[in-house]
């Protein structure tokens, strides 16, 4: 027997049409190219969204028209998430820091017809356009007085289009399934792999987003997200800020900024920010050195790569900031698990709360986990075995877009997420490594991850790093790579292996610590253990004979 209730249909319209009847008056306050406070309402800026559907049919766009952003998180981009997506076509958000030769298989693998950009990447689109040749013209997101001098084909001026444009428009009724958004993983190992979001999906990831036990998000909310529009959505903040009524602040290409992020925090009223942990070294540096405080805002979710505990302590303790430890990929959405306390872990203190915080968290309703051994079985819950963590649900990817076959999708229906890891009997995760960074020592597994957190709460380190390096009698040994916070801190190696002790197993002491003014990061702020193991060619063990 089927249920009696409405089918109607989770469309990324319903999230706007919402926002405009309940909350219209909110506000979007965004750094932008032409100003350094733009402000107005949410209701201005999708009766703007409208105005770009009416736009993409005036340039003769298909109906599924892959629409390409290289843009920051400015107003005029969360224009283009309703507009392009509420008209029935995909926004397929751009990394501008990935290679010139990525950057050009993507846009020819998505057959993108437009870019819509900021005038900041107007040299890197030019040194690309004509290897792009679905791409029909080239709208720069500003205003006439701000156009840029550009041999760029088929150039516009976004502000001069909208203009012209009426705010009318009846966004379709489609299938929920429908495409609405595309997005590369950053392709370490072979080309980007597109992961293509639905209206079903983003309308899920949203509500799962705004659960207390994940993001917790509400209409008393001002959210920051410092994590770029062009990286997974901004981990779907400008869909859940807009649907539940909260304040968005965002900082435009002075992301990477802190006295910008710290003046918005406070001018703004921030409550809640995001952002892979790179970004807030520098903030928690500025705050220290200047003794600026932070204090409207109360959580910040860190994911992307493990949040070491000493910054979870440091937020905590210098300025009263929960860190929300979470852990997601490009292909779910992103957001899968979130550390937030439950009954068991809530009273937890000492070293048993530093051993529960910097785990990753629970599963968000919706997000299936398991954890298996080199044989498909499952893994027991118990917090010491680890395995290949994989995934099901209804906002993770069912496969690469126009990929045939990929390993990681599984013919009994999971997705291989490419991390290993552990869960506890609390459903809590504990990432250890990706499976390509695991340290293989004699036989045994090393997280790399664990080594890391304890690196980097030794005093005067600024970023670590801990990587496999070849060893004739183990296989492989962990090597400690450090960039201190002073470069002319003299660290002695011996007394800061020794700090290891007590802290992890005595066989997973790294064998060696170079130091280095900085390491290579990726596209999307990590480090890029790749670039790292490549530049350390050569290398060799003291103690390797
Ligand atoms: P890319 O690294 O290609 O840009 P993603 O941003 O989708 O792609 O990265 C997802 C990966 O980042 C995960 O598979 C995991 O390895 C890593 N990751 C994400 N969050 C965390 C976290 N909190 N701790 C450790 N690793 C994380």
């Amino acid at each position: 027997m089927l249920g009696q209730m409405m089918d109607t249909p989770l469309l990324i319209k319903n999230l706007a049409s919402h926002a405009e009847r309940n909350h219209g008056f909110q506000e979007i306050v965004s750094v932008a190219v032409d100003n350094d406070r733009h402000r107005y309402t949410f209701n201005e800026a999708l009766s703007r969204s409208r105005k770009v559907s009416n736009l993409l049919d005036r340039l003769n766009c298909a109906s599924d028209a892959r629409i390409a952003t290289l843009a920051w998180n400015d107003y005029r981009h969360v224009e283009l998430y309703y507009g392009v997506s509420c008209s029935g076509r995909v926004l397929h958000t751009v990394n501008p820091r990935l290679f010139p030769e990525q950057l050009i298989y993507i846009l020819n693998h998505a057959e993108d017809e437009f870019v819509f950009f900021d005038v900041a990447f107007t040299k890197l689109l030019e040194s690309i356009a004509s290897d792009c040749p679905s791409v029909k013209g080239y709208v720069a997101l500003a205003p006439r007085s701000c156009m840029p001098d550009s041999n760029l084909p088929n150039l516009m001026c976004y502000e001069d289009l909208l203009a012209k444009e009426s705010s009318d428009y009846d966004w379709p009724d489609l299938d929920e399934n429908t495409a609405s958004g595309l997005c590369y993983t950053s392709g370490t190992t072979g080309n980007p792999k597109g992961v293509l979001y639905s209206h079903r999906s983003t309308v899920l990831h949203t509500y799962g987003m705004c659960m207390p036990d994940a993001a917790s998000l509400s209409a008393q909310d001002v959210i920051l997200p410092v994590v770029p529009m062009f990286h997974v959505n901004a981990w779907g903040y400008p869909y859940a800020g807009m649907m539940v009524g909260a304040k968005i602040v965002l900082p435009g290409p002075k992301l990477g900024d802190a006295e910008t992020l710290v003046s918005l925090i406070n001018e703004e009223g921030a409550t809640i920010a995001g952002g892979v942990p790179t970004v807030w070294l520098p903030l928690l540096e500025y705050l220290k050195n200047t003794k600026k405080e932070i204090k409207t805002l109360t959580r910040t979710v860190i994911g992307g790569s493990a949040c070491p505990l000493s910054m979870m302590e440091e937020f905590r303790d210098n300025y009263g900031v929960r860190v929300l430890h979470g852990w997601g990929m490009t292909e779910m959405s992103p957001v899968g698990v979130v550390n937030t306390p439950n009954a068991r872990t809530s009273g937890l203190i000492g070293d048993e709360l530093k051993t529960h915080l910097v785990k990753q968290g629970r599963a968000l309703p919706g997000v299936e986990i398991k954890i298996t051994d080199e044989d498909n079985r499952s893994l027991p819950w118990d917090g010491i075995k680890f395995g290949a963590l994989k995934v099901r649900g209804p906002w993770v990817c069912s496969g690469y877009y126009r990929v045939k076959n990929s390993d990681a999708h599984q013919s009994d229906g999971w997705f291989d997420t490419g991390d290993v890891a552990t869960i506890d009997i609390n459903g809590c995760v504990k990432i250890t490594d990706r499976t390509k960074d695991v340290i293989k020592s004699g036989g045994e597994w090393i997280s790399s991850i664990e080594l890391e957190n304890v690196g980097m709460s030794y005093p005067g380190v600024r970023e670590c790093a801990v990587v496999g390096m070849a060893h004739a009698k183990w296989q492989e040994r962990p090597l400690l790579v450090v960039v201190a916070k002073n470069s002319s801190e003299d660290f002695s190696v011996a007394q800061f292996l020794s700090f290891f002790e007590g802290k992890v197993a005595k066989w997973w002491i790294p064998n060696d610590a170079i130091f280095v003014s900085e390491l290579p990061h990726t596209a999307t702020g990590k480090v890029s253990k790749l670039l790292l193991r490549e530049s350390l060619e050569g290398y060799k063990f003291p103690d390797d004979n």
